[in-house]
C-alpha cells in the first residue's frame, strides 16, 4: 500500500500531542494549578476582568487587555486550560518564575477552537502566582461537532449525488443532513441505492477492471455517508422532500453516521475533550463512503490538496483502486508533476541523535532529530512533518522561536508543528524534535523475491504464505528505512546531508546512510544497564532518506576502490558493452570509493570474496556514467530466507539465503540463473538509480528500479559475455509481456496492488523498465544512449526527476523525437501487434536477396528488432532493424544458401510476432 496516496484520502484526524506531563505534588504545584484554574474560569465564563485579577502587579495590563480582547469570546460552553510544558522565566530565580506553554480548548455549543498560549507566570510574594505576560503561539479555530440533525427528515426518489465520474443515485429512500452554522456539511443516505463510477483515462479504466472486471463500477448500495464543503457543487437539495420524522430511520442514520463519519475530517484531542470533533471540508472537497453490495465499502475522495486530487480506494483493506487528477487538475498543471511542486519547506541537514534497542522484546527507539530547513513555499505558518504514529513527541524547539506547539495527526504518521509567525520564502530555521516510543523494524518487501508455495503451483503464490514455516532465520536483523518513519522528515523525500549517532546495546552493530567517522565508542550506561556503542556516520553528499540496519556484523574487508575517470572498466574478464565517446562528468568526481562488507558472523567468508565483485561493478558503474555519487559504500550482508536487498544511499543490505531455506523462489521475475551477483549488481546501481537521481513521484519509480535492472543486466553482459545477457533478457523480455496487460509502466507501485501481486510490479517497473532501455539502446545506438545517460545523470544527480527529463536528455545526445517511443513504452500498457514476411528474390545486380518485411496493426511503436538469417552451412547473420512505422522492408544481399530467417532472435524486442 502506498502511504502517501492513502493517507491524501483520509484527509485529516489530528490528535493533540500529549506533552510531558506535569507531575503535581508540592503546594507550590497547587497554586499553579489554582491559577490555571482560574484562567480557565474567566475563559469560561468570558470574564475579562477576572483575567486581568490575575496578573502580577508589575505585568503590562494594556498587554492583557488586547490578548483577552484576541482571545476571549461570548458563549463558551466549556472551557480547558491544560499545561503542556514548563521552563523557568528567564530573569527570575529558580523557583520564582515559570514560562508555561497551555494548550487551550473552548467550545461554543456545537463549535469550539483550540489554541496554545505562552504564559509567563510569577510567584508574588513568595506565596501566591500570577501572569506576568501572556502571547498566543497558534489557533486552530471552526472545529465542530457533527451530529446528525434529528429534526429533519428527506424523502428520496432518484436523489442524485455528483462528484467528477462518480454518481450515487439514492432511487428510493431516505435522507439525513449533518448541519452546520455554515449549512449542510454531511448526508446520511439509505435506501435503495445506485452507485456509478467510471474514470475517463484509459489507465484508469484499467485498473478499475482489475479490480471490478469491467472498466466502470455499477454496483448497489444500501448505505452512503458523504461529506460536502459545499453541497450545492454536487446536489439539488430541492430533490428532498421533508416528510416526518421516522424514529427508526432516524436511528438507523445515526448509526450509520457514528460508523462513517469519524472517518475524514476527524479530530482526536486528547485530554483536551474526548468528544468527537470535526474540521470543515472546504468547497469543493467532496468524501463519500459507500456501503455497496458488491464490494464492501469503498471510498471516493475529491481533496484539493493533492496533485491526483480524485481517489477512490478500499479502506479497509488498504487499496488505491483509481487515483488521478481531475479535468480541472489537468487542465491547469498538465499531465506531469513533482510532487515537490507542493512541498513547503527544504530540509537542507539532518542531525540525528538516536538510541535504539530494535530487539523484538523491546524496539524501543529514543531520539532528538535536528533539521535545518528553508521555506520553499510563498509562506507558512505550519510544519507538516512524517513521524510513525507510535513515536510520542515529547519536544518541539526551534532555535529562532524557543517552544513550539504541534499536533499529531493520528493514523498518517504526521505532526504538525505551529509557527508563531508567518515564514516567508526562504528563511531558515532549525528544529530539533525529540521522541520515543516502540517502532518495529521494517519488514523485507519488493526487493526480495517471492516465495512459491511448494504444490500446486498457483499463479500468483501470495508472499507471505511461506514465512509461517517454522524454519532457523539465521541472524536476526533490524532495518529502519524509508517505510517506517523513524526519524522526522518531510512529507515527501527531500535531498539532504546529515550526521546520524546511533546508540545500539553493545551486541549490535550497524550500517548506515553515511560514511562511518571512527571506530564505534563504548557508551556508560545509568544504574546496572547493560553497555551499549555508539555509531557515528556522516552523509557529506545529499541523501533522499536515511536509514540504518542493526545486527550482529563483524567486519570482512575494507578496500579503496579507485576509478578511472571516464575510462572504460578493464580487468579482461568480460566485454565492455559501450564503446563510447561520451564526456566525463563535470564538477566534483570522486576518484576513489572506499568500500566497506560488514557481515553477519557466518557470512564473513562470503564478504571477503564478494568485496572483489563489489570492487569490480563499482568500477564497472563509473566507467558508464563517470561519476560514483557517494565517497563510501558498504555492503551489509544478513541472513535472510529468501535472497533479495535494500540500498540506501552509502550501503545496500543483501539477503544471503541461508542453505537450509525451504522456501522456493526460481520463477520470480528477478531470479536470475547464471548470474549469482545479481542483487548485489542491481542494489548498487541503485546508489547512481534511486539514490543520486531520485524519482520525482511515485509514477517514475522505473527510473529507480528499471534503470538498476539495465545496468545489472550491462554488468551480467561485462563479466559473462552475451550468453548470461541473453538469457536476461529473455526473462525480462517473458515477463514484460506476460503482464503488460496490468498496466503501463508509468503506474509505479499501483502495478499488482489491487490484488496485492508484487510479481507483476517487479515484472513491470523492474523487467519492462529494463527491457525498455535496452530498446532504446538498440533504437539511438551505443553512443548516443550513453551519452545520453550521462547527460540525464549530470542533469539529475541529487534531484528528483522524471521520464520526459530522460526523454530530453536521450532526444538532445540522439537527435530524433522519442516522444512516440515514450509514449507507447512507459506511459501505456499496450504491446505491438506485428506481422512478418520474408521471401527470397533477385536483386537489381541479379544477386539473391532476402526481402523482410514487418508491418504493424494498431499504434505504431518504435522497435527495433534484431533478426537473424540462418545459412544451410549453418553460418549465422544477424541483422538489426528499426521499425518506426506502420510497415517497414528492408532487403539483405545473401552470402550463402538461406534456411530460415529467426524474428528477435535475441528477444531483444517487447514484440511477440503474428504469424501470417
Ligand atoms: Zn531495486
Amino acid at each position: 500500500m502506498n502511504a502517501r496516496a492513502l493517507a491524501a484520502a483520509v484527509l485529516c484526524a489530528v490528535l493533540l500531542q500529549q506533552g510531558g506531563a506535569v507531575a503535581v505534588q508540592s503546594d507550590d504545584e497547587g497554586r499553579i494549578r489554582t491559577l490555571l484554574a482560574g484562567v480557565e474560569r474567566a475563559l469560561r465564563a468570558n470574564d475579562r476582568s477576572a483575567f486581568l485579577g490575575l496578573l502580577a502587579p508589575a505585568a503590562d495590563a494594556t498587554r492583557a487587555q488586547n490578548f483577552t480582547t484576541l482571545e476571549f469570546r461570548p458563549g463558551a460552553t466549556r472551557a480547558a486550560v491544560i499545561e503542556r510544558d514548563r521552563q523557568q522565566l528567564s530573569g527570575s530565580l529558580p523557583g520564582l518564575g515559570h514560562r508555561v506553554l497551555v494548550d487551550v480548548f473552548v467550545e461554543y455549543g456545537d463549535r469550539a477552537r483550540i489554541a496554545s498560549w505562552q504564559l509567563d507566570i510569577k510567584r508574588i510574594d513568595g506565596v501566591e502566582w500570577r501572569v506576568a505576560d501572556e502571547e498566543r503561539i497558534s489557533t486552530v479555530e471552526n472545529l465542530y461537532r457533527l451530529s446528525v440533525n434529528p429534526g429533519r427528515q428527506f424523502r428520496a426518489r432518484n436523489f442524485t449525488v455528483r462528484s467528477e465520474d462518480l454518481e450515487l443515485r439514492l432511487v428510493d429512500g431516505v435522507v439525513f443532513t449533518v448541519d452546520t452554522d455554515q449549512g449542510v456539511t454531511g448526508l446520511v443516505m439509505s435506501g435503495r441505492g445506485e452507485m456509478h463510477f467510471e474514470p475517463a483515462a484509459e489507465t484508469e479504466k484499467g485498473q478499475v477492471r482489475i479490480f471490478a472486471g469491467d472498466t466502470k463500477i455499477e454496483t448497489r448500495f444500501d448505505a452512503a455517508f458523504v461529506r460536502v464543503g459545499e453541497l450545492s457543487l454536487h446536489a439539488n437539495q430541492d430533490e428532498l422532500v421533508a416528510v416526518p420524522i421516522e424514529p427508526r430511520e432516524l436511528r438507523r442514520a445515526e448509526e450509520i453516521f457514528r460508523v462513517e463519519s469519524g472517518k475524514s475530517y476527524a479530530l482526536e484531542l486528547g485530554d483536551l475533550t474526548s468528544e468527537n470533533w470535526s474540521l470543515a471540508p472546504v468547497a469543493g472537497d467532496f468524501v463519500a463512503e459507500v456501503r455497496t453490495s458488491r464490494f464492501d465499502t469503498l471510498t471516493y475522495v475529491r481533496s484539493r490538496n493533492e496533485p491526483e486530487d480524485i481517489s477512490v480506494f478500499n479502506r479497509r483493506r488498504g487499496r488505491n483502486i483509481a487515483v488521478y487528477p481531475s479535468l480541472e487538475r489537468l487542465a491547469t498543471r498538465g499531465p506531469f508533476y513533482n510532487e515537490d511542486d507542493s512541498a513547503v519547506y527544504d530540509v537542507l541537514d539532518y542531525d540525528i541523535d538516536l538510541a535504539a534497542t530494535p530487539t523484538p522484546d523491546r524496539q524501543w527507539l529514543e531520539g532528538r532529530a535536528t533539521l535545518r530547513l528553508k521555506v520553499v513555499a510563498a509562506s507558512t505558518s505550519q510544519l507538516s512533518l512524517r513521524l510513525a504514529d507510535s513515536l510520542m513527541v515529547h519536544s518541539v524547539v526551534s532555535e529562532q522561536y524557543g517552544r513550539l506547539f504541534s499536533l499529531r495527526v493520528r493514523n498518517q504518521n504526521t505532526v504538525l508543528v505551529n509557527l508563531p509567525y508567518t515564514l516567508l520564502r526562504d528563511a531558515e530555521l532549525t528544529v530539533t524534535i525529540a521522541y520515543s516510543g516502540r517502532l518495529a523494524p521494517q519488514p523485507p518487501e519488493r526487493e526480495t523475491v517471492a516465495a512459491q508455495p511448494p504444490l500446486p503451483r498457483t499463479q500468483e503464490p501470495p508472499n507471505r504464505m511461506m514465512m509461517e514455516v517454522n524454519v532457523p532465520t539465521g541472524e536476526r536483523s533490524y532495518l529502519y528505512s524509508s517505510r517506517n518513519n523513524w526519524y522526522p522528515q518531510p512529507p515527501v523525500s527531500d535531498y539532504a546531508t546529515a550526521r546520524i549517532r546511533i546508540t545500539l546495546p553493545a551486541g549490535l552493530a550497524c550500517v548506515a546512510t553515511g560514511e562511518m567517522e571512527g571506530p564505534p565508542v563504548m557508551v556508560p550506561s545509568q544504574a546496572g544497564a547493560a553497555p551499549r556503542r555508539r555509531f557515528e556516520f556522516v552523509a557529506s553528499r545529499p541523501v533522499r532518506y536515511l536509514a540504518f540496519i542493526a545486527s550482529r556484523f563483524a567486519r570482512a574487508d575494507r578496500v579503496t576502490v579507485a576509478f578511472d575517470a571516464g575510462a572504460p572498466a578493464e580487468d579482461g574478464r568480460g566485454t565492455t558493452p559501450f564503446a563510447s565517446t561520451a564526456p566525463a562528468i563535470t564538477g566534483a568526481v570522486f576518484d576513489t570509493m572506499t568500500l566497506t562488507v560488514e557481515a553477519n558472523p557466518l557470512q564473513v567468508p562470503r564478504g571477503r570474496q564478494l568485496i572483489n565483485e563489489a570492487a569490480d561493478i563499482a568500477r564497472f558503474y563509473d566507467s558508464l556514467i563517470g561519476d560514483a555519487p557517494y565517497e563510501s559504500f558498504t555492503l551489509a550482508l544478513v541472513e535472510h530466507l529468501l535472497p533479495g536487498g535494500h540500498s540506501p544511499a552509502y550501503f545496500a543490505a543483501l539477503n544471503q539465503p541461508l542453505p537450509n531455506t525451504p522456501l522456493r523462489w526460481q520463477s520470480d521475475p528477478v531470479n536470475f540463473e547464471g548470474f549469482p551477483e545479481f542483487f548485489l549488481a542491481h542494489e548498487m546501481a541503485h546508489q547512481w538509480w534511486g539514490q543520486a537521481v531520485g524519482w520525482r513521484n511515485y509514477h517514475e519509480q522505473w527510473l529507480s528500479e528499471g534503470f538498476s535492472q539495465y545496468f545489472a543486466a550491462l554488468y551480467a553482459e561485462h563479466r559473462y559475455g552475451n550468453e548470461v545477457f541473453g538469457e536476461m533478457l529473455r526473462q525480462l523480455r517473458k515477463w514484460a509481456i506476460d503482464r503488460s496487460d496490468q498496466g503501463p509502466v508509468y503506474l509505479g507501485y499501483r502495478l499488482g496492488h489491487i490484488r496485492n501481486q508484487p510479481t507483476v510490479f517487479r515484472a513491470l517497473v523492474y523487467n519492462k523498465g529494463a527491457a525498455v532501455l535496452h530498446m532504446l539502446r538498440r533504437l539511438v545506438g551505443d553512443d548516443a544512449f550513453l551519452r545520453g545517460l550521462r547527460r540525464f545523470y549530470v542533469g539529475a544527480r541529487f534531484t528528483k526527476v522524471g521520464t520526459e527529463d530522460f526523454r530530453a536528455a536521450m532526444e538532445a545526445e540522439s537527435g530524433r523525437p522519442l516522444d512516440r517511443f515514450f509514449q507507447r513504452w512507459i506511459y501505456s500498457a499496450t504491446l505491438p501487434k506485428m506481422t512478418f514476411t520474408s521471401r527470397v528474390e533477385a536483386g537489381g545486380d541479379g544477386r539473391q536477396e532476402v526481402v523482410l518485411h514487418f508491418a504493424q496493426e494498431g499504434d505504431i511503436f518504435d522497435i527495433p528488432v534484431s533478426m537473424t538469417l540462418q545459412y544451410t552451412d549453418r553460418h549465422v547473420q544477424n541483422v538489426l532493424v528499426p521499425i518506426t512505422d506502420r510497415t517497414a522492408e528492408i532487403r539483405v544481399p545473401l552470402t550463402g544458401t538461406l534456411r530460415n530467417v529467426v524474428f528477435n532472435a535475441d528477444d531483444g524486442a517487447l514484440v511477440e510476432i503474428k504469424r501470417n
